[in-house]
């Protein structure tokens, strides 16, 4: 599935087109329902979704999928907009709703009534669900089944103005209790739910099935293409005989099904990271950590990183699990291409440099993106004493350590080539100060002999004087299973990782980023990729590491 073939639904749609079907059009929809955050799975189905719209000269609508009004609310459908905004797509026209359909979904469920082909049904769910039979076992008719249509009509419509209970009464299609497939066995309809809804509020006592919803709100909406997941592949039968039994002229809406993303070290339904927010394992849906649309904006992904992964894993009929390292791969990939490179010390120990003069500083030239030749350079100061990784120096290393060491040469980015004379340590023996000498012919582009003298080992560093503070927060998996839903004998939540995000609240920056705001993404050199986090501000700034880099830069 690269990039110039088609991917399997493409190919549908390019044949359907040759054919005519439809019309010539192309109109597909992304259908949520508004019952919490969008995951990167969702993400998967809008890039699918809006890409077939792009591709195709065509529309995508935004349809919030809204009628179970228990589990429904605005704050959800506001957070989705922003989502689908933000990966960088637009829906057709205004966003749509299934609520806006109410009143035509129950005119064609009392025209189904009518014609014979539903009634409704007084036997509790319990009951209703053991007269289902097995797959080889027919199903056995409920005493409802062949009730009379004007006391169908009758009861439908004391459902509908909230005269029954909950429970107590539901509308189902009368199709065939001995269908070899489960979902033809008359299912439901309509169910009673006494509860407002967050747009219809108390009109209805009575709310559709997703199975009923869906196509006849496909149809509504003219989509030639109704894209879902595989698991619905046996609802299709059921999808078209709701459209048979209503379809008058125009477009009749097709399903197709691909295959859903699952990621490793990961769960994605909204029901489960619901779960996380609500027992306070994460901050929030958008806690840099959750595998939500939110959670990876705030945690530094780009749209482009996102979009770039829906393509890489691509679209097909086969169920698998993606190595949660391919999307890290492809923000890396991204914000190496994008992010400006900056020196930052998240666990610092003092440099003082012997024999350099004492209160003087230099701004010394820096290169913001070697990847990028439009980016510029800025000015870094340097002076006397400096700050370095405190995992950056050994007393005693063996040759394979490349960094500072006693009576061994480094350089520092951007400034000079310094070597390790002693270390100052407190009365438990940890060391507070490294002494170091340096070359002060040697400084980079300076253009000297000694500004190109090799040395193995490079570090990054900052002046004490002019650094400034900052919370680090190191994220690392939220689950320690490679599949923390997948066991039989235990809950997902027994695999939170319970080291899954540490806090640094006293790393040193340099002063550059004095001025950042929320969401710009950055390289701490040889420490990985950063962003300033939604809270930070001027006096208090924050930064979460996006993802770390492949390698540490070897110059
Ligand atoms: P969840 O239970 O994870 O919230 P859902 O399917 O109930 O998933 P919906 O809001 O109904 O969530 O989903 C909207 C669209 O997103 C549907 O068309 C659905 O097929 C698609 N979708 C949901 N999860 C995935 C996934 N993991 N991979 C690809 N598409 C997905
Ligand atoms: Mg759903
Ligand atoms: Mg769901």
């Amino acid at each position: 599935e690269n990039n110039s073939s088609l991917n399997f639904i493409e190919s549908i749609i390019e044949d359907e087109l040759k054919e005519g079907k439809h019309g010539g059009v192309v109109h597909t929809r992304f259908p949520p329902e508004p019952n919490g955050y969008l995951h990167i799975g969702h993400a998967k189905s809008i890039c699918l979704n809006f890409g077939l719209a792009q591709k195709y000269q065509a529309k995508c609508n935004l349809r919030f999928d809204d009628t179970n009004p228990s589990k429904e609310e605005q704050e959800y459908v506001d957070a989705i907009k922003e989502d689908v905004k933000w990966l960088g797509f637009q829906w057709d026209g205004d966003v749509k709703y299934t609520s806006d359909y109410f009143d035509q979904l129950y005119t064609w469920a009392v025209k189904l009534i009518k014609d014979g082909k539903a009634y409704v049904d007084e036997q509790s769910a319990e009951v209703i669900a053991s007269q289902k039979g097995t797959p080889t076992v027919a199903g056995t008719a409920s005493p409802f089944r062949d009730r009379p249509v004007e006391e169908n009509l009758a009861m439908f419509e004391k459902m509908k103005n909230g005269e029954l209970p909950e429970g107590a009464a539901v509308l189902r299609a009368k199709i065939d209790m001995a269908s070899p497939n489960m979902h033809m066995r008359d299912p439901l309809m309509y169910r009673i739910i006494n509860k407002s809804h967050h747009r219809t509020g108390d009109k209805w006592h009575i709310y559709p099935m997703y199975d009923y919803a869906h196509g006849q709100s496909d149809y509504i909406e003219g989509i030639t293409n109704s894209i879902c997941t595989l698991e619905f592949e046996v609802h299709r039968p059921l999808y078209e005989w709701f459209l048979e039994q209503i379809y008058d002229g125009g477009i009749k809406p097709s399903q197709r099904e691909f295959a859903r993303l699952n990621l490793s070290y990961t769960v994605m339904s909204k029901r489960k990271l619901m779960q996380l927010v609500e027992i306070g394992a994460v901050s929030g849906w958008d806690d840099p950590r959750m595998p939500t649309i939110s959670g990876l904006r705030r945690r530094g992904y780009t749209p482009e990183s996102i979009r770039n992964f829906a393509k890489t894993i691509g679209v097909g009929r086969r169920e698998n699990v993606i190595d949660v390292a391919l999307l890290e791969f492809s923000v890396r990939e991204h914000l190496n291409k994008v992010a400006d490179r900056v020196m930052a010390v998240l666990d610092p120990v003092k440099l003082v440099i012997d024999n350099y003069p004492e209160g003087e500083e230099e701004w010394l030239d820096a290169e913001n993106n070697p990847e990028d030749e439009n980016s510029g350079s800025r000015k870094v100061p340097f002076s006397k004493v400096l700050y370095i990784e405190r995992e950056d120096f050994k007393e005693e290393a063996n040759r394979k350590f490349f960094r500072l060491t006693l009576g061994k040469e480094v350089r520092l980015k951007n400034a000079y080539i310094i070597k390790g004379e002693s270390v100052v340590k407190d009365a438990d023996g940890n060391i507070t100060e490294i002494h170091c000498t340096y070359d002060a012919d040697s400084r980079s582009g300076s253009g000297t002999e000694a500004s190109q003298r090799k040395v193995k080992g490079t570090l990054h560093w900052v002046s004490a004087a002019h650094a400034l503070d900052a919370e680090v927060r190191l994220y690392d998996r939220l689950f320690n299973d490679e599949a923390p839903d997948g066991h039989k004998e235990k809950d997902f939540k027994d695999f939170l990782n319970p080291d899954s995000l540490t806090v640094i609240s006293n790393a040193k920056i340099e002063p550059s980023l004095a001025e950042v705001k929320p969401l710009d993404s950055f390289q701490f050199q040889r420490m990985g990729y950063f962003n300033v986090d939604k809270d930070s501000t001027a006096e208090k700034l924050i930064f979460n590491r996006t993802v770390g880099l492949r390698d540490s830069w070897a110059k």
